[in-house]
């Protein structure tokens, strides 16, 4: 594969494809070549690639403001936050223009409110495996292995445990904790569903103990699992939330939510130029008006099942290539039994396919969110055949 000669940083293996415009379930590069896309932008575009009522948003409010500083009100971030509060349920926002940094402030939220109600407290749980996004702290925050590697010393004050293992979190807690912080499915290590119980029981430990619970719905809320946030499966409400990923439909956005008895921040603790802007949160707006709707829940819940029954199609069809299939809505993995991954994920992108290799025995698909039982079904038949070819390979 050749490589392109430019001054970006290589951070990860980039194919020699420049991506050019798109339309739903469907990127093209500049070539004209059209790829069926499974993993959009990594969860982020929601309502798929351009949408219409992005576009309408972003020239509606383009064109009349685009900030005017966060030490003044705007009305789309005024109106997002309040059915921000509503829908979830919790009392007070801030909006934030990443995942990470809406993570990295939820630390801080969650440090501030110790220093008050838990004195001596700074230290929070997390899980290994947890990604929780790049910066200094949120990586500390991360279980990613290798991660302590990258730019030590690492920001003390984080506890790792076994994600799914409530034991190992009760005996973890001890009076220097503040909060326990984890994903409701873990993401990037692979589409990781926890017991069933397990939501439930860290909400009574942390209840228990009087730590917070800080729920990073980065990739699995904003309807992604079919509810606004995952956790709401299991009726269970965190201190603090971070949104991120699909909140700005492709448009970058992210959010810290929180309780009134959470919300510890006093003026002047945290802050962010871009965080609310007018032009990123009417973005914001008109991604939750399109998903907060009943009808769009249901239809993401049902397109859901139908690509889990085809995933488990493909499992009976392929028994030596493939171990299992596991997700939640929109979010699914398929667990490979060798480490083929990335082997597969290259030869679907040379089929027109785009589908994401979050470990080497593992596949993750995250269409965008109105994707039709055809596209499904065309996903299906190209991953297919990229499987009888593996397993002809394999065999000979
Ligand atoms: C993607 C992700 C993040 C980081 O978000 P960025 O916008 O890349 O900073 C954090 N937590 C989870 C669960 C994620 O999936």
């Amino acid at each position: 594969m050749t490589t392109f000669e430019t001054p970006l940083m290589r951070l990860v293996a980039r194919p020699p494809i420049v991506m050019s415009h798109g339309s739903g379930s469907w990127l093209v590069d500049e070539s004209g070549r059209r790829y069926l896309d499974f993993v959009q932008g990594w969860a982020v575009n929601a309502l798929g690639h351009a949408p219409a009522e992005l576009r309408a948003a972003l020239s509606e409010q383009s064109g009349r403001l685009l900030t005017p500083s966060p030490a003044f009100f705007n009305r789309p971030a005024l109106e997002l936050s309040r059915l921000l509060a509503q829908d979830l349920q919790l009392d007070q926002v801030f909006f934030a223009n990443s995942g990470a940094e809406a993570n990295d402030g939820a630390l801080k939220l969650a440090r501030r409110w110790a220093q008050r109600h838990r004195p001596g407290a700074f230290k929070v749980i997390t899980t290994h495996n947890g990604f929780h996004g790049r910066t200094l702290a949120t990586m500390a925050a991360s279980g990613k292995p290798g991660w302590d590697l990258v730019a030590p010393p690492n920001l003390p004050g984080f506890v790792k445990v076994d994600y799914g293992d409530i034991a190992a979190l009760e005996a973890s807690i001890d009076e220097e904790t503040c909060a326990v912080m984890l994903e409701p499915i873990q993401g990037e290590a692979g589409v990781i569903v926890p017991p069933s119980h397990y939501l439930r029981d860290v909400r009574r430990l942390a209840t228990e103990h009087g730590v917070l619970l800080i729920a990073d719905e980065i990739q699995t809320g904003c309807a992604r699992t079919g509810r606004l946030l995952c956790c709401q499966h299991d009726d269970v409400r965190a201190d603090i939330v971070t949104l991120g990923k699909g909140l700005g439909g492709g448009v970058a956005l992210g959010a810290i939510l929180a309780t009134n008895a959470a919300a510890a921040f006093q003026p002047g603790d945290h802050g962010s130029t871009f965080g609310g802007n007018p032009l990123a949160t009417a973005c914001g707006l008109a991604v939750w008006n399109t998903i907060r709707a009943p009808e769009f829940l249901e239809t993401v819940a049902a397109r859901g099942r139908y690509l889990r029954a085809g995933l488990e199609h493909l499992l009976q069809r392929h028994p030596h290539l493939l171990q299992s299939v596991r997700g939640a809505g929109l979010l699914w993995a398929v667990e490979l039994r060798r480490p083929q991954a990335v082997a597969i994920q290259e030869q679907c992108l040379a089929d027109g396919l785009l589908i994401n290799a979050p470990r080497d025995h593992v596949l993750r698909l995250m269409p965008q969110l109105r994707v039709s039982e055809a596209e499904i079904d065309e996903m299906l038949e190209r991953l297919g055949q990229v499987l009888n070819r593996a397993e002809r390979e394999t065999r000979s």
